[in-house]
C-alpha cells in the first residue's frame, strides 16, 4: 500500500492525534457575519469566535486532510485482502470436500 509517493503513516500516532483533539460531535455553523454572500463557517466546539483553534484541534484538522484518505485506502485494501482470502478458503474447502467425497 505505501509507496514512494505516499509514505506510510503511523496509524497509532494518528489515533493519538485524534484522541488528543476535542471530543466529538462537531457541527458546522454559519459564521453569522450578516453578509448574504458569505460562505464561511465555524466548526462548533473547536473554532472559537475569532477563528482560533487549540493546537490539538488544529493538528487534528491538518493531519486528517492526508490521514483520513490514507486510512480509508488502507481499510479498503484490507477489506479486499479479506475478501480474497475468504474466496481462497472457500475454494480450498470445496477441493477438500471433493477429495473426501471421492475417498
Ligand atoms: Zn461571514
Amino acid at each position: 500500500m505505501p509507496n514512494i509517493t505516499t509514505p506510510a503513516r503511523d496509524l497509532e500516532v494518528d489515533l493519538a492525534i485524534c484522541e488528543a483533539a476535542t471530543p466529538s460531535p462537531y457541527t458546522i455553523e454559519p459564521c453569522g457575519c450578516g453578509h448574504s454572500a458569505c460562505k464561511y463557517v465555524f466548526i462548533r466546539k473547536i473554532t472559537h469566535s475569532d477563528g482560533r483553534l487549540l493546537p490539538e484541534d488544529a493538528r487534528f484538522v491538518a493531519e486528517a486532510r492526508e490521514g483520513w484518505p490514507y486510512a480509508i485506502r488502507r481499510a479498503l485494501a484490507a477489506e479486499a485482502e479479506v475478501d480474497r482470502l475468504r474466496d481462497e478458503i472457500r475454494m480450498l474447502q470445496e477441493q477438500l470436500e471433493q477429495r473426501c467425497a471421492r475417498a
